[in-house]
C-alpha cells in the first residue's frame, strides 16, 4: 500500500515519517504521475492559499480533483482540511479548494489570542477503545468546522476553553480532515486511522 503526501508546501516529512511508522510506504507528490501512482493521499499543513496557487503551478489540481470524485482516500490536516472542504469561510477570493468533504471550514477559525494551543481530546474510532489514552491536539492557526452535511461524521470537538464545542475532525467516507497537527506529536493513531481507511477503500 502507498500513500502519497502532496509535497507542494507543508509540513511534509513529518507526515511521510508518521506514515511510516504505521508501516506504510509514504512517498511525496509533486507530479501527475505520482499521484496516479498512490493508493491514499494525505494534504498536509501549511498555508491554503499558497497551496492551492501552486496546485495550479504543477498542474495537479484537475488530476487531483478527479482522483477525489473517483473515491482517492484523502486525509487532510490543519490547510489539507481547508483544501478537502466543500466551503471556505474567510479565504482569499481567488483561493481554489478540492470540494471532496461536505463541510464549511472558516479559516484561522481560533483568533488571535489563541492562535496556537494544545488539548487532549476523545477521537471516535480511537479513544473509544478499551485502555486508550486521549489524542493530544496541536492547533497551528487552525481552522474549524462550522457546518457539516448529512453524510459527515464528526469524530471530535474541543472540549474545554473558548472553543469547546467545535468541531475539529471529520470523516465523509474515504475523506478524513483534522483542523489539528497529529504528525507533530510521535503519537501516530490518527495516521493509523487513516491507513486503515486506505486498506479498506
Ligand atoms: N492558517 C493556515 C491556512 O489558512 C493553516 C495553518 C496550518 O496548516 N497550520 O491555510
Amino acid at each position: 500500500m502507498r500513500i502519497g503526501v502532496l509535497a507542494l508546501q507543508g509540513d511534509v516529512r513529518e507526515h511521510v515519517a508518521a506514515l511510516a511508522a504505521c508501516g506504510a510506504e509514504a512517498v511525496p507528490v509533486r507530479r501527475e504521475s505520482e499521484l496516479d501512482a498512490v493508493d491514499g493521499l494525505v494534504i498536509p499543513g501549511g498555508e491554503s492559499t499558497a497551496m492551492s496557487r501552486l496546485l495550479g503551478v504543477f498542474e495537479l489540481y484537475d488530476p487531483l480533483v478527479k482522483r477525489l470524485r473517483d473515491g482517492l482516500p484523502a486525509y487532510g490536516s490543519c490547510a489539507g482540511m481547508i483544501m478537502l472542504a466543500s466551503k471556505i469561510l474567510d479565504t482569499r477570493p481567488d483561493a481554489r479548494h478540492l470540494d471532496a468533504l461536505d463541510v464549511t471550514v472558516r479559516r484561522n477559525a481560533f483568533g488571535r489570542q489563541v492562535e496556537s494551543f494544545e488539548t487532549d481530546l476523545s477521537f471516535a474510532g480511537i479513544t473509544d477503545r478499551p485502555g486508550e489514552r486521549p489524542v493530544r491536539a496541536v492547533f497551528i492557526r487552525a481552522p474549524w468546522v462550522e457546518e457539516t452535511g448529512p453524510g459527515v461524521q464528526v469524530l471530535a470537538t474541543v472540549d474545554r476553553g473558548p472553543a469547546a464545542g467545535r468541531v475539529v475532525a471529520v470523516r465523509q467516507g474515504n475523506v478524513l480532515a483534522t483542523s489539528f497537527h497529529p504528525e507533530v506529536t510521535g503519537d501516530v493513531r490518527v495516521h493509523e486511522f487513516f491507513v486503515d481507511m486506505v486498506a479498506t477503500a
